[in-house]
């Protein structure tokens, strides 16, 4: 198996449903860092699991300037 993992920075808003009154029931903001692990039993035609550059345009993009309730929204 191999492995790879990538490591970013992001901005993203997010709120906190509580149980007591908080400020971080409100939307806010924050600079999170974000790590992504890859893995796959074989590599690519071109001896990756993936490109560094594919993670970082999926997982960054998405992401950054977001707000994570709604991108990261639970099932
Ligand atoms: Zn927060």
């Amino acid at each position: 198996m191999y492995y790879i993992k990538k490591t970013m920075e992001i901005s993203a808003s997010h709120s906190l449903t509580l149980s007591y009154p908080s400020k971080c029931s409100s939307l806010h903001g924050h600079n999170w860092t974000i790590t992504v692990f890859c893995k796959s039993k074989e590599l690519n035609k071109d001896g990756m699991v993936v490109d560094f550059s594919e993670v970082k345009r999926r997982v960054h993009g998405y992401l950054d300037h977001g707000n994570l309730n709604e991108l990261l929204e639970k099932d």
